[in-house]
């Protein structure tokens, strides 16, 4: 189980999360909906440790951290192994192929046999209808045909948990539903997710639970059938003002 408790965060004089606790549970997807600049970046980023928040606690079965001092790197690592972060853009390397993209963290971190990792990834790629790209270099792919390879990259290491930040925020609509095709059928198969996304269809079709953020708090922290069956007032506003 992945849990945090009381999480805060300060940007100079500025509350950006302020004091979130909840928990993501294993084998569904939890997805973050909220107004611009309500902090689900930054709380999905303190749950990678990319962002150091200023206090609260977080643990992940076995493995706790407490924020209000330093992480170490040893913790950090121990932490990466159980997680795997897709980002909007991407961020494939552009100087490795596809294959390369792909076993670059199952080979030079998790030690996995060079053969081993590349079958492994092969088989990704087949999933996702990508093995005539394997020996191709990133730019040579469309943006939804990137950010399928950078899921099958964090698939790659058999994280407890995938995180998403808007994955597909940076696409045009015909790939976008490339994007959130793969990402339902994974969220089918049972991989635990934890996606920030403002696509409220993705939401409904793959959320199991979803978190309500506006100005730092979690205004609803429940199930997806009731959060579009029992919107409250405020959810109501939300779910009008985007769609
Ligand atoms: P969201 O993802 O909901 O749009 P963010 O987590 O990106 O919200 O941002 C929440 C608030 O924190 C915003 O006001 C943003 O400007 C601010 N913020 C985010 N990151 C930083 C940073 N590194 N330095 C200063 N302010 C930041």
């Amino acid at each position: 189980m992945f849990k945090i408790n009381d999480i805060q965060k300060k940007f100079g004089s500025k509350s950006v999360l302020q004091g979130i606790s909840t928990e993501f549970p294993e084998h569904q997807t939890t997805v973050i909906v909220g107004p611009s600049g309500s902090g689900k970046t930054t709380l999905l980023r303190s749950l990678d440790l990319l962002v150091q928040p200023d206090a609260g606690t977080l643990a992940l079965d076995d493995l706790q951290v407490d924020f209000s001092r330093p992480v170490d790197k040893k913790t950090k690592n121990e932490f990466r192994d159980q997680t795997s972060m897709v980002f909007q853009n991407w961020n494939l390397f552009p100087n490795l192929t596809i294959l390369q993209n792909i076993t670059v963290a199952p080979i030079y971190v998790q030690k996995v046999p060079k053969e081993q990792a590349e079958t492994q990834a092969r088989a990704l790629l087949k999933e996702v209808g990508l093995s005539d790209y394997a020996d191709v270099y990133p730019q040579e792919l469309s943006g939804g045909q990137q950010q399928r390879i950078s899921i099958c990259r964090a698939l790659a290491v058999h994280p407890k948990y995938i995180l998403l930040d808007e994955p597909t925020s940076a696409l045009d609509p015909e790939m976008e539903t490339q994007v959130l095709k793969m990402l339902e059928q994974l969220a089918g198969e049972g991989q635990s997710m934890i996606v920030v996304t403002h696509n409220m269809q993705f939401a409904k079709n793959a959320a199991d639970k979803i978190l309500f953020l506006e100005d730092g708090q979690l205004q609803f922290d429940g199930s997806c059938a009731d959060f579009f069956a029992h919107p409250t007032p405020r959810v109501t506003n939300f779910l009008q003002g985007i769609s």
